[in-house]
C-alpha cells in the first residue's frame, strides 16, 4: 500500500485494480453475492446491462465462467466492427452479447420481458443493489480501522454503500461522483442501508466530473500522465483518475483535518483506457 503525505494528512491507497488485470476490484468485489445467489437458485445463466466500455459487463462474464454460469451482456447502442476490445474479451469469456438501442437500452424492464427464461437470473446495470453493496462492504475487511477517512469513486452508489456498511462509527466516508449533477445519488446510496448504517457519516462530491461520465478533458489526461510518471500508479479516465484528482484537489485546499489518515480506494477499471488512442497515456 503505497503512502503519501501532505498538508499534515497522510493517504494511503488500496489497489484493488492488482487484483486482476481485466476484471476490476470493485466489480469483482459486487459481483460476488450475485453469483452466489444465482447458483443456490440454480440458474443456469446470469444477464446484465451496459456500454460498450463497461467494466462490469466484462467483469461479469468472467465471473460467470470461473462459476459454470452462461452470461448474457445487454449492451447499449449499435454493434460497431470492430467490437470493443471490452466486448471482444467478454465475448472470449463466453458472453452472449445482444445490442439494443440507445432508446430501447433504457426500458430495461420491457427487455426482460422479451428475453426472459426461467433459467436466468438479472442483475441490475453496473451491479447497482444490495447483494453488490454486501459484496463491496467486504473490501473494509481487509482495512486497518486506524483510517478515520476513506474515499472512492462512484457511479450507481454501490460500491460506497458497501464502505459505509462496513465502516466504524469514527470513520467518514467521502465519495467522489463520475456523473454530471447526480443529485439523486444521495437518495440511491440510502435506498441500499440500513436505518442505522444511515446515521454514519458520509458525504459526496460534485465537483470533479469534467464534464460526465467517461468525459475527459487534457487536465485530466496530464493529471494521469504525472501520476504515472511521479508515483507509479495507474488510473482509467471513467473513475479512479477522477477520484486521484479530487483527493490531491480536496487535500491541497485542506478540506480533510491535520493529522487525517486518508484510504484511497483504486477501484480498478483500467481496461476501460482501451477506449483512447494509444499514446494518450503513456502507462
Ligand atoms: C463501477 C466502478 C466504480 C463505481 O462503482 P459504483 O458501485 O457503481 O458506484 C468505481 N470504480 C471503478 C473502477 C468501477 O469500475
Amino acid at each position: 500500500m503505497p503512502t503519501f503525505s501532505l498538508n499534515e494528512v497522510k493517504s494511503s491507497i488500496l489497489r484493488l485494480d492488482l487484483l486482476h488485470p481485466v476484471v476490476s476490484g470493485n466489480k469483482w468485489f459486487k459481483l460476488k453475492y450475485y453469483i452466489k445467489e444465482a447458483l443456490k437458485y440454480q440458474k443456469s445463466c446470469i444477464a446484465s446491462f451496459g456500454g460498450a466500455y463497461s467494466n462490469h459487463i466484462v467483469a461479469l462474464a468472467f465471473a460467470c465462467k470461473e462459476n459454470g454460469l452462461q452470461s448474457i451482456g445487454i449492451i447499449r447502442g449499435e454493434s460497431s466492427t470492430p467490437l470493443s476490445p471490452t466486448l471482444i474479451k467478454a465475448k472470449e469469456y463466453g458472453m452472449q452479447l445482444h445490442f439494443v438501442s440507445r432508446s430501447k437500452f433504457n426500458e430495461k424492464d420491457q427487455i426482460k420481458i422479451e428475453l426472459n427464461q426461467p433459467d436466468i437470473y438479472w442483475v441490475n446495470e453496473g451491479g447497482y443493489g444490495p447483494l453488490g453493496a454486501n459484496g463491496a462492504a467486504d473490501i473494509m475487511h481487509s482495512i486497518s480501522a486506524e483510517f478515520s477517512d476513506i474515499i472512492c469513486a462512484v457511479g450507481t452508489g454501490t460500491m460506497i454503500a458497501g464502505l459505509i456498511k462496513g465502516s466504524n462509527a469514527n470513520q467518514k466516508i467521502s465519495g467522489v461522483s463520475v456523473l454530471k449533477n447526480n443529485y439523486s445519488i444521495k437518495n440511491e446510496i440510502d435506498c441500499l442501508l440500513s436505518d442505522n448504517d444511515r446515521s454514519k457519516q458520509f458525504s459526496i462530491f460534485h465537483d470533479y466530473h469534467f464534464g460526465g461520465y467517461a468525459k475527459l478533458n487534457s487536465t485530466l489526461l496530464h493529471f494521469m500522465n504525472q501520476l504515472w510518471e511521479e508515483e507509479k500508479i495507474p488510473t482509467d479516465i471513467v473513475y479512479t483518475g477522477k477520484l486521484l484528482f479530487a483527493v490531491k484537489d480536496l487535500i491541497e485546499k485542506s478540506y480533510f483535518k491535520p493529522g487525517s489518515n486518508l484510504l484511497i480506494i483504486h477501484s480498478g477499471g483500467l481496461q476501460g483506457n482501451s477506449s483512447l488512442k494509444k499514446d494518450i497515456l503513456v502507462f
